[in-house]
């Protein structure tokens, strides 16, 4: 994942262009992905898929001679989406298209313009302040004509067309944890789930420029998303080791959000679980917008907006981790175990007392318990109990997970020995 991240670092994306095209295929060399170019001027929604971008260079030269906020130096340097520009002026008419953070003078801020036709730039306002006065030559070469909005697509059948959804995006360039993080942690998660033996649900993995994209994908597959997910999850700011972070659903209930509460209840980092806002995050929002209210959430460790270097040069491949990636696609795959786990309904045949387990090899004949410091969580026999009494037809797993605090693991090899006993049958 790390090896990704600094891989994709210094492609620049936006919503549109070659760079979001590179990144793809970069991904697609270990996920099995498909394409698609929705045109410019495509309605999806409110919306109109914009122009398609193309950046070739830009730089300022001052009356010092001197080259300064390079295309080629920073991708941050060039307002995303910038018209292109090749004339003369003086600073002041200049300093109208700088763009720069006073209270973090040494960061490049990341600024675009994808709705209005405009050209700048941005720089270190430590940099920007030092500009000497008089005739600057401004040079900006990029296109922006009608072309097509890229994203990639990949499935993962299982054994039913129930959904789940994995959706990053693809449009920041030059920073890592906001957002290459997400697409290495989403590409990682597919292998894992790819090399699942057996699958119940269908997988699908959207890799979509934030925001117009998850509009698109939403516009393009309206019906069958209402229809088919049963639970999904964004990725996003993944990489560094701050909180894992389960921002719930729109409706907050799901069982995509009950797990997410199981499984970072269990986990050994640090973690939190915070309510669906529609005035931050990420692709969630619009899968969460009501006519859809879909059952996904975004798993997130520091979130998007809460850390220094967020959407500036600070976030370089040197924020995120190893560890941070891993423990996040950790999360995830838990996740998606336990969705797996809970998609079997188990059933007492004859629901009269506990059986007689011994006769069944289902336990030790000898045993010694309930000693002080014993575990009875990891015990076989307590989840074997637990399953026994709740599989009743009313409660799935997960509500017997929820109940007892025994692991999901524990309870699903618990129902799985008693169904071959022939205790439980699938409802
Ligand atoms: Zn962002």
């Amino acid at each position: 994942m790390q090896a990704l991240v600094e891989r994709l670092y210094p492609i620049c994306r936006s919503l549109t262009g070659p760079g979001n095209r590179q990144t793809l295929a970069i991904i697609g060399e270990s996920v099995d992905l498909a394409l698609t170019e929705l045109p410019s001027g495509t309605e999806v929604f409110d919306w109109v898929i914009p122009d398609e971008w193309t950046p070739r260079s830009a730089e300022i030269v001052g009356p010092d001679g001197v080259a300064r906020a390079r295309f080629k130096d920073h991708n941050l340097h060039l307002l995303g989406c910038s018209v292109s520009v090749d004339r003369e002026m003086d600073l002041a008419e200049l300093l109208e298209h700088i763009y720069t953070l006073p209270d973090e003078p040494d960061l490049i801020p990341y600024v675009v313009s994808y709705y209005k036709r405009d050209w700048g730039f941005a720089m270190k306002d430590r940099e920007k302040r030092a500009l000497p006065p008089g005739r600057y030559r401004v040079t900006i070469d990029t296109t922006l004509e009608p072309g097509s909005m890229t994203f990639g697509e990949a499935v993962l059948p299982g054994r039913t067309d129930r959904e789940v959804l994995i959706s990053t995006y693809v449009c920041h360039p030059s920073m890592a944890n906001d957002n290459l993080s997400g697409i290495a942690v989403a590409a990682a998660l597919y292998r894992l789930v790819a090399s699942m033996p057996d699958r119940h649900y269908s997988y699908r993995f959207i890799w979509i420029p934030e925001t117009i994209g998850a509009i698109a994908w939403l516009a393009l597959n309206q019906d069958h998303a209402k229809q088919k997910i049963a639970a999904g999850m964004v990725l996003s700011c993944v990489g560094d080791e701050g909180p894992l972070t389960w921002k719930l659903s729109r409706r907050g209930d799901t069982e995509i959000d009950r797990i997410a509460r199981l499984v970072l209840a269990r986990s050994d980092l640090d973690h939190r679980i915070t309510p669906f806002l529609p005035a931050k995050g990420s692709d969630e929002r619009q899968f969460g917008s009501p006519g859809f209210n879909l059952p996904v959430g975004l798993l997130s460790r520091s979130v998007p907006g809460e850390f220094r270097s967020y959407h500036t040069s600070g976030d370089t491949p040197d924020l995120v981790t190893a560890e941070g990636h891993a423990g996040s696609l950790k999360t995830a795959y838990e996740m998606i175990a336990t969705l797996e786990s809970n998609s079997i309904r188990y059933k007492r045949i004859d629901p009269h007392c506990e059986p007689m387990l011994s006769n069944k090899r289902l336990i030790q004949s000898v045993s010694i318990r309930n000693r002080p410091g014993y575990d009875m969580t990891a015990d076989p026999l307590v989840a074997l109990r637990w399953v026994l009494n709740y599989c009743d037809g009313e409660h799935d797993l997960l509500d017997i997970a929820e109940l007892s605090d025994v692991p999901m693991p524990a309870l699903a090899s618990a129902a799985q020995r008693a169904h071959q006993a022939g205790l439980l049958t699938i409802v």
